[in-house]
């Protein structure tokens, strides 16, 4: 069947749909979110504004989160009734002010290839900052300008942005390839031997690899997570997580830090392999027995992988 137009769910802007009959699909590709599919259930739903009134305000937040998964290139997310009600409660999708003008820093630094450049922006592209409207990406274009990060090259018909030597700085500390830039985030259980071990392999991680692991030690949580670890994990390089206990916290600090494009060294305890959820069990995962090996092995791994 030939693909018919309509409007995006999430941001309103003119989408193309094709039916995928065998897994009750809509694919949609829309402009600003990127690709998506879309249960037809929910589709249903949300066509008829009566029955689909949850979050209709925030639905754009969804748009920013569908462009993040696009730009990496990942396989397109499948939006239905029970995943939507989790990404609004997400910490992923609370863009604050100041994450959306750090997401348009990063955007044009990583387009741009010399000093100066002029970037061409796309303002109906405004997904990519977790924008609700091309007015909002407008006025953080000028407001990264007013302190000055951001150069305005725009002319009539055409709006592009260099970097100063301050929105550089700025945007090379965001993705963490400051030189300076060497923490590694730990997610792991809070039992006295994990803590333990944890105190034992710091100094060697630091004094093997030269980085600098850290951990916060907090109430566990599920799915809440704090806006320290939140804003931790993003400062880190990478982040080691460590599956012994099967805390939920673990999983989603992983998960979190994985979105991001963090790389990640999965850890467990050889006794507990069994227990590991099947999601993640495929992964590269270092079994270890005592902290000894624990500690050898992700060295081995941060020298492997990382440096
Ligand atoms: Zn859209």
């Amino acid at each position: 069947m030939l693909p018919t137009s309509k409007k995006c769910f999430f941001c309103n802007n003119d989408i193309f749909i094709s039916d995928d009959y065998s897994n009750s699909l809509k694919k949609c590709k829309c402009m600003n979110c990127g690709e998506y599919a879309i249960s037809e259930e929910l589709f249903e739903d949300i066509m008829n504004e009566d029955t689909y009134n949850k979050n209709i305000d925030n639905l754009y937040l969804i748009s920013g989160y569908l462009r993040e998964i696009n730009n990496r290139g990942e396989e397109f997310v499948i939006i239905d009734h029970k995943n939507i009600d989790d990404l609004f409660s997400q910490a992923l999708l609370s863009k604050s002010l100041l994450e959306k003008m750090n997401l348009i820093l990063v955007y044009i630094f990583n387009a741009t290839t010399y000093f100066s450049e002029k970037i061409i922006i796309n303002t109906s592209h405004y997904a990519i900052c977790y924008s609700k409207n091309e007015k909002e990406y407008l006025q953080m274009l000028q407001a990264l300008c007013d302190i000055e990060y951001l150069k305005n090259h725009s002319t009539f018909g055409e709006c592009s942005y260099s970097l100063t030597v301050n929105g550089f700085l700025k945007a090379e500390d965001l993705k963490g390839r400051s030189v300076i830039s060497n923490q590694c985030f730990v997610a792991m259980m809070f039992s006295e031997e994990m803590i333990e071990i944890f105190n034992k392999i710091k100094p060697l991680i630091m004094s093997e690899t030269n980085y600098d692991a850290i951990i916060i030690f907090k109430k566990e949580h599920n799915n809440n997570i704090c806006d320290e670890i939140i804003s931790e994990i993003r400062r880190s390089k990478f982040l080691i997580a460590d599956f012994t206990g099967q805390r939920g916290g673990v999983y989603f600090e992983a998960g979190f830090a994985y979105g991001l494009g963090l790389p990640v060294i999965w850890t467990c305890k050889r006794s507990e392999l069994k227990e590991l959820h099947f999601d993640i069990n495929h992964y590269n995962f270092i079994l270890w027995e005592t902290a000894e090996d624990l500690c050898s092995s992700i060295c081995k791994r941060i020298l492997a992988t990382i440096v």
